[in-house]
């Protein structure tokens, strides 16, 4: 992201934001109620997913990489331990309960980033995208009072440059 593009004062992360009304929701994992076989990997290809929660409260938990949590899917497979597509994909710190016939979980609070970087849906996109320059950001998720409400990725920023430009160039050279 090149320091000399800047944004119109009226861009908000709540703009820039994936999904866009009309997109099919986030993408999300939620804390200790997905199975292995029901993790989104294969149905969805984004680079990464929030955990949160759980379906009915979306605070957040932290963000996966697509990338580890096949690695570490593959993994567990691999060293039979058990895991198979009921197994519980278990991001907390205690798994759940478990049915005691049931197939151990695979846990996985080691590979998540337990700190993703956020903001609100009122942020202006002028200061998002300095902290994405400042920290060499890939992506950031959005949040309104606490409830996670999208992502942003260094791609959607430079997707959003590149249609402002398109829009009104002057309001670029001049801001
Ligand atoms: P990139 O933007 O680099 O292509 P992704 O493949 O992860 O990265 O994302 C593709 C698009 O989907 C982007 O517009 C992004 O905002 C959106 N997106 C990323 N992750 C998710 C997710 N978990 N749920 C819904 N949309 C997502």
């Amino acid at each position: 992201l090149e320091p000399k593009e800047e944004f119109e004062h009226s861009s908000l992360a709540v703009d820039v934001m994936r999904p866009r009304r009309s997109d099919p929701p986030l993408a999300v994992l939620t804390q200790d109620s997905m199975t292995v076989g029901g993790a989104l990997v294969e149905s969805t290809r984004y680079s990464g997913f929030p955990v949160v929660v759980s379906q009915e409260s979306p605070r957040l938990v932290g963000f996966v990489l697509r990338r580890d949590l096949l690695i570490s899917i593959d993994n567990a497979r691999k060293r039979q331990d058990g895991v198979v597509g009921a197994s519980l994909v278990v991001f907390s710190e205690h798994p759940p309960a478990q049915a005691p016939d049931g197939p151990p979980p695979l846990r996985l609070r080691g590979i998540m980033d337990l700190s993703p970087f956020t903001v609100t849906d009122h942020t202006p996109m002028d200061i998002t995208v300095d902290i994405f320059r400042k920290l060499g950001l890939r992506q950031c998720l959005v949040t309104h009072n606490g409830r996670l409400l999208g992502i942003i990725t260094k791609k959607d920023i430079l997707k959003h440059m590149a249609q402002i430009a398109n829009r009104d160039p002057d309001s670029i050279l001049f801001n």
